[in-house]
């Protein structure tokens, strides 16, 4: 068998723990004499899993009692519509951030059900930085201020929350949760896609301060009224058995690497190693403001983009995978999520010296 490095957007790495550990338990999980695919999500052995995994979440990320954990499907993406028909209320206003192609899309989504205030965008610096926090245009009467902590596609990290004077504040963690503490005190709502840090996809996260819960739009769909979810222990109809297993997994996992102060410690480690040696190289270059560099996701161009292909065709030779910008932007990405380990950073740095040596 042979592993490769996978640089992966999403679907992302797995740790190799995990995937080992799910291996020796898929044809009979822990003596029940099946697989936790094969099990009813009523059963005993289903109900313990998810227990867990809630429970190994809320250590791992501190969460309050007075916050709801749900497990749900239909990505990141479905939330996209979630979120203003669970919180609009009778406000019917909302504030959004534009800092990259994510937000875009959450925007695009909300303006379908609230009148969308943007409050500051990047979009004219080619989403290369984040707007000063005193330049936002906030509205006291909003019914939330949403933002993405961590931009994706542009690479782009908030290392700061927005301070919103008791507006929710509502943030899109697909691509940055459990890379490092946040004070989940903060947030009115925290969702995420989960193949990025979580698990395989399939399975979405959301963290919700329990007094927004129950506000649902009248027309909103039963599934997307997290109230329907909460009250049902994400058991209102099939949950994604298999995937919050899997999750589970991730957060023994996390737990054992010393949990999220640990795992801030090695993620600013291997981007500092990254970002480094792209800016001491004259052949490689990232576009992001320093302070606002992901410690997830590195963009970065070639001096020359004729041999952007050349690059993708050396790294997949041997075993680098997937550093494929997005098309949006073209040029490479690194996403150098938690299950990415230190050396696949070595080996890549390596390959990116070697190729600019032949290449320059
Ligand atoms: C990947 C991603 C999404 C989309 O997630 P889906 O689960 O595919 O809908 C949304 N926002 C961010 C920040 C992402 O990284």
């Amino acid at each position: 068998m042979a592993r490769v490095h996978n640089f992966c957007a999403g679907p992302a790495a797995l740790p190799l723990e995990v995937l080992e550990q799910a291996q020796q338990e898929m044809l009979d999980w822990q003596g029940a004499g099946l697989s936790v695919m094969e099990m009813s999500h009523r059963s005993p052995e289903i109900v313990k899993i998810f227990e867990e995994a809630e429970q190994d979440l809320r250590d791992l990320m501190a969460i309050p009692d007075d916050y709801a954990v749900l497990f749900l499907q239909g990505g990141a993406s479905t939330q996209f519509s979630a979120i203003p028909l669970n919180l609009l209320g009778d406000k019917g206003a909302a504030d959004y951030v534009n800092t990259g192609q994510w937000s875009k899309k959450a925007i695009k989504e909300a303006k379908r059900y609230a009148d969308v205030n943007v409050v500051a965008s990047s979009e004219d610096d080619n989403f290369a930085s984040i707007p000063a926090f005193d330049s936002w245009n906030l509205n006291a009467d909003a019914a939330y201020l949403h933002y993405t902590p961590n931009e994706t596609i542009g690479g782009v990290e908030f290392f700061w929350e927005p301070e919103t004077q008791g507006v929710p504040l509502v943030a899109d963690m697909s691509s940055t949760i459990l890379s490092r503490p946040v004070d989940v005190s903060k947030f009115g709502v925290i969702y995420a896609g989960a193949q990025k840090n979580i698990g395989p996809a399939g399975l979405t996260l959301v963290i919700v301060r329990k007094d927004l819960l129950g506000n649902a739009a009248d027309a909103t769909p039963t599934m997307l009224d997290w109230k329907t979810i909460a009250d049902n222990d994400s058991m209102y109809n099939t949950p994604p058995t298999y995937a919050v297993y899997l999750a589970g997994l991730v957060f023994k996992w996390l737990k054992k690497q010393g949990g999220l102060d640990a795992m801030e410690q090695i993620n600013r480690r291997k981007a500092e190693k990254l970002y480094g040696y792209i800016d001491a190289s004259d052949f490689y270059a990232n576009p992001v403001e320093i302070a606002s560099r992901s410690l997830m996701n590195v963009p970065f161009t070639l001096a020359n983009a004729d041999l952007d292909k050349a690059f993708l065709k050396g790294a997949d030779e041997i075993g680098l995978l997937n550093l494929k910008g997005h098309r949006s932007v073209g040029g490479m990405r690194a996403s150098i999520y938690n299950a990415v380990p230190e050396q696949a950073i070595d080996d890549l740095i390596a390959y990116m010296q070697k190729f600019a040596a032949e290449n320059a």
